[in-house]
């Protein structure tokens, strides 16, 4: 069932998002060589609580931290360790919050140091899917319209769209209905209605898109070890158009990176 939201509600979804969005501002200048995952950890808790909301992970499905880290060949779910992030290495970092009892939930991968060109460009690749697809949550269009354009554009560049794992809707749940594949077909699926939020989160491998799961019950891989990004925003329906709730732009800040991709898609 999808659970609309009112016009109040969706503000308030955006006071959860926003928390997130800021959260990954602050790591965004802690994302260095020598960094462990549990310290950055440890870092966004602090970070979510001092803004008065909990982290939305912590205990969901019994996960044992504040955030997602997946590193590299993981794709998401990634636990925090003490192993210490290395130049050239990609890390994804997933973030929930809880405030008012709504969730935000949202992901970027950050390069650590300088990244290989063929890396980069997965980056850059599928961060742009990410816009492609939030282009395709409006009135009129449907899921599987979403997954098609996101799906076309990272497999021209030759690269893997992860089928098991996909976006959803939500709300006062961390997962709502209806799922938000990354792959589909035009015309397909639920449509889209005024009010809805829904995560849209491209997870795409550099190679196959086949993917394990290690044996602690949450890490994803690909299964050619080749790496994985993964970016998410929260996004709502307003006016029959989509809006972002969650932003880039304090990441942005903190890596002095200027950028005009979300200015379709925010609040007028
Ligand atoms: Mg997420
Ligand atoms: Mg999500």
């Amino acid at each position: 069932m999808i659970h609309l939201k009112t016009p109040e509600e969706i503000e308030l979804m955006r006071e959860s998002a926003l928390i997130v969005s800021k959260t990954l501002g602050m790591l965004a200048s802690e994302v260095k060589p020598g960094v462990t995952t549990l310290q950055l950890d440890a870092l966004a808790e602090s970070f979510i609580r001092d803004h008065g909301a909990e982290p939305g992970f912590l205990g969901l499905y019994d996960f044992p931290n504040t955030l997602c880290m997946s590193p590299n060949e993981q794709v998401v779910h990634g636990i925090p360790n003490n192993t210490p992030l290395a130049e050239g290495d990609i890390i994804s970092i997933d973030c929930g919050a809880l405030k008012n009892g709504f969730y935000g939930d949202h992901a970027y991968t950050f390069e650590v140091g300088e990244v290989s060109p063929e890396v980069k460009q997965l980056l850059e690749v599928t961060k742009k899917s990410l816009y492609i697809g939030i282009e395709q949550f409006k009135l009129g269009n449907r899921v599987g319209d979403v997954g098609y354009a996101i799906q076309e554009y990272t497999e021209s560049f030759g690269y893997g769209v992860v089928r098991e794992l996909v976006g959803h809707g939500l709300g006062r749940t961390m997962h709502e209905d209806p799922e938000m594949p990354n792959y589909g077909k035009r015309g397909r699926g639920k449509k889209f209605m005024e009010g809805q939020v829904v995560a849209i989160e491209p997870m795409i491998n550099m190679g196959t898109h086949r993917i394990i799961q290690l044996n602690d019950g949450w890490s994803i891989l690909t299964a050619d070890k080749k790496p994985s990004a993964h970016f998410e925003h929260d996004v709502a329906i307003v006016n029959g158009k989509p809006q972002l709730l969650s932003t880039f732009d304090y990441i942005y800040e903190a890596l002095g990176i200027t950028s005009d991709e979300e200015d379709p898609f925010r609040k007028k």
